[in-house]
């Protein structure tokens, strides 16, 4: 049998509408997905991201702290790029891996052999699936 609802007392306040922009970085929205979707630990996601815990920890309380604020006053999320950010990818002829920064678009083929037949391998992305650009 179900428990009975406990009152609780709420202050906030549904935004009228979607109204003003806030900017998420690519970093701090990995961070959201990694911590919060996807449920890894602070230190799984920094050795995921290539960086130290302390800072995993600072992009993702940033990152909450956007995403409330955008839920609370109602803005519209806004996610930015930056070069700093990196993509693997792997051939699937010759095995060769590199990285490219995000926001470069699709390279043509691969560096090694010439051969497009290549595909994404993000760290970030498990279970073997690799993810669409
Ligand atoms: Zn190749």
């Amino acid at each position: 049998m179900p428990r009975r609802k406990k009152w609780r007392w709420v202050y906030v306040e549904l935004p009228k509408e979607i109204d003003g922009e806030i900017e998420l970085s690519l970093d701090e929205l990995e961070a959201i997905r990694l911590a919060d979707v996807e449920g890894l630990s602070q230190i799984e996601a920094a050795k995921l991201m290539g960086i130290s815990q302390p800072t995993f920890h600072r992009i993702l309380k940033e990152a909450r702290r956007k995403v409330g604020k955008a839920l609370i006053e109602g803005l519209r999320i806004r996610v930015v790029g930056g070069d700093h950010i990196m993509r693997k990818f792997r051939c699937f002829d010759c095995g060769h891996e590199w990285e490219e920064p995000f926001g470069t678009g699709r390279p043509e083929a691969c560096p090694k052999c010439g051969s497009p037949n290549f595909h994404r391998v993000d760290a970030g992305r498990r279970r073997g699936r690799c993810w669409r650009e």
